[in-house]
């Protein structure tokens, strides 16, 4: 295997950073998750955007043009033999002295990682899984935007310790407000009477590049949909509860908080999207 680093291909043993790096020393950086189908990078463009978009929000210069990085992605999937991979995109700040300054980091840290890998073990997600709702707040106020993914993960790190403690793959956060936001890594959409609801940004969602495709393909397929604020409640009432995300694809949810949602099992709009996603991701993307 081998990993892009700063213009080169190195070695996986090889591919290290200073402990100087900002990225280490404040999780001062970007990233972004990215797969890869059929040697397909789907949706890298979009990717590409939140990344560039993340970067300049923090004032962080990323040393290539979109171009570039497109070329970088797919030479770092032909370097490793990979056709269905899981790609992941690090832009730290680089390295500089100890105090916080950015300004002290000579040139960023550029990254990319590609490997045959899935988050939630597969047998996961082709069935169906059970959350629970956590105590750590998604914040809507902060002066950093959910929007801009950082490498400061903290927050979501601590949705996902609550969870391993109950023995369940995935948590839902609310935002300061109660209302239902996402999980630790992926988007929330709720079904019920045929709707389907997923919430706005503002809530403090991540806009999920996976949320997005679901969004058009439903659209696309006549389902009402739409983005909106709701609570628990709606979720425990919901007919299905499903959870979208570039590791998690499109995964059904069966209990939240000990409710059944539904009648316990991957519902018709679930498989139905899921379905469309699977073709979607086939023909869609970079080669
Ligand atoms: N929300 C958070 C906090 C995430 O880290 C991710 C994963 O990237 C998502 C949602 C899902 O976004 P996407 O579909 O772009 O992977």
């Amino acid at each position: 295997q081998v990993i892009y680093m700063n213009d080169e291909f190195v070695k996986k043993e090889d591919a290290k950073v200073s402990v100087y790096d900002h990225g280490f020393l404040y999780g001062d950086g970007i990233f972004e998750g990215i797969r890869s189908y059929n040697g397909n990078v789907f949706r890298l463009e979009e990717h590409l955007e939140r990344l560039y978009d993340s970067a300049k929000s923090v004032m962080l210069q990323i040393p290539h043009t979109p171009e570039e990085m497109t070329n970088l992605v797919v030479e770092t999937l032909k370097k490793n033999n990979l056709k269905d991979a899981y790609i992941r995109l690090i832009v730290s700040r680089g390295v500089g002295n100890l105090g916080l300054d950015p300004f002290s980091c000579a040139k960023p840290n550029v990254i990319i990682i590609a490997e045959s890998l899935s988050l939630f073990p597969k047998a996961l997600y082709e069935s169906r899984i059970e959350i629970i709702s956590v105590a750590t707040r998604r914040s809507r106020s902060d002066v950093l935007s959910p929007k801009v993914k950082s490498l400061n993960y903290m927050n979501n790190i601590l949705v996902k310790i609550e969870a391993n403690l109950a023995g369940v793959p995935e948590a839902l956060m609310m935002n300061d407000q109660g209302y239902v936001a996402e999980g630790s890594a992926d988007n929330i959409f709720i079904v019920r009477k045929n709707k389907l609801v997923t919430p706005p940004g503002y809530v403090g969602a991540l806009e999920g590049i996976t949320r997005n495709a679901i969004m058009e393909v439903a659209a696309e397929k006549g389902y009402d949909i739409q983005e909106g604020v709701f609570t628990r409640h709606d979720v425990y009432i919901a007919d299905e509860v499903f959870l979208t995300g570039t590791a998690a694809e499109v995964i059904a949810v069966v209990k939240v908080d000990g409710r059944v949602i539904g009648e316990g099992k991957q519902g018709p709009v679930t498989n139905d999207l899921l379905a469309s996603f699977r073709e979607l991701v086939q023909e869609d993307g970079v080669k």
